[in-house]
């Protein structure tokens, strides 16, 4: 096994016999003699008139490569009888929380006071076609959180927070496409996001966690300064010594209660961005 890099046009670089071919020319070997190549890392260098597409390939030579295909190593059994860890919210930072607990032994309970993806689909089409608003279901709530119906980006400037690779390898484990897998900048695509969102709820469901839809949190009930569980707006009451936050930015109704209950909340600083459309001539 070996690696190389090959820098070609975005033609050649859609076409394999054309990559094999530079392979061999380069490691000075047969085409015969390449078992496999697999592309790590894909990049677009658009500086020049012609763009050029920058490659980092791993060569396997005259060698099984069975013993080569990469699993991803993740954890997810079954934790219905174990702790339970209540999450409010299933946007991103709900639902990895709930599979990183269930990787380490608790069962989550995700209590969103939205509605899963599909059904959600259905109350933003409705914003646009009949000027209706769900307010407990629409961009910004419902299963899979605020992004759910963007490109799905996976890139950041920031390199500061964590493995981000893990983060892509669990989007390619419920079904992303494997380019994200190399990709310099990685994005999953609107239609396949909803997919790997309900995947992802699989994930807990076959794992014995739970995900209650339409259940909005109205306050998390705390004794001598912990948490012990969440009330829902139907009066129904949840327990758990263990309750994870994870409402995101348009959560008004979560600041005020937080704010009530004197719970220390903190502004952050946000970045944003502008799209400006204009006709071809200017
Ligand atoms: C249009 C758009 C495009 C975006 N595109 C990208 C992108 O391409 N790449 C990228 O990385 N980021 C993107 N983002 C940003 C990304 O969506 C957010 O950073 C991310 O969703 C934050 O995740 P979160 O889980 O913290 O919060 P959220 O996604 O906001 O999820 C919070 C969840 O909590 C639920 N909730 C709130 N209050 C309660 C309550 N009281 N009870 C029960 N449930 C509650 C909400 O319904 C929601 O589902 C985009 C955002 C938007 C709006």
């Amino acid at each position: 096994m070996t690696e190389l890099q090959l820098t070609l046009s975005p033609e050649q670089s859609a076409d394999n016999q054309f990559i094999k071919k530079q392979i061999a020319k380069n490691l000075d070997i047969e085409t015969n003699d390449i078992s496999e190549f697999r592309i790590i890392r894909k990049s677009i260098d658009a500086r020049g008139r012609i763009p050029l597409v920058i490659m980092q390939l791993r060569v396997f030579i005259n060698e099984n490569t069975d013993k080569h295909i990469y699993q991803e190593p993740f954890n997810y059994r079954n934790v219905s009888n174990k702790k339970e860890v209540i999450i409010i919210g299933a946007g991103p930072a709900g639902l990895f929380a709930a599979l990183r607990l269930i990787e380490l032994g608790f069962c989550p309970i995700i209590v969103e006071r939205g509605k899963n993806v599909k059904e959600r689909k259905v109350d933003i089409a409705n914003i646009s076609k009949n000027k209706e608003l769900n307010e407990e279901s629409n961009l910004c709530f419902g299963e899979g959180g605020a992004g759910t119906f963007s490109d799905g980006k996976l890139y950041s400037r920031s390199n500061k927070r964590g493995n981000t690779n893990r983060i892509i390898e669990i989007f390619h484990y419920h079904g992303a496409k494997d380019e994200i897998l190399y990709e310099a900048h990685p994005h999953i695509g609107t239609d396949i996001l909803s997919v790997v969102v309900t995947n992802i709820r699989k994930t807990i469901l076959e794992c014995g966690g739970q995900i209650l839809f339409s259940a909005k949190v109205t306050d998390i009930l705390i004794e001598n300064g912990k948490a012990k569980g969440v009330r829902l707006a139907d009066n129904r009451v949840l327990k758990s010594d263990y309750v994870i936050l994870a409402t995101g930015h348009s959560a008004r109704d979560i600041y005020r209660l937080l704010q009530e209950k004197n719970i220390a909340i903190q502004a952050k600083g946000f970045a944003m961005g502008v799209r400006v459309e204009h006709p071809q001539e200017l």
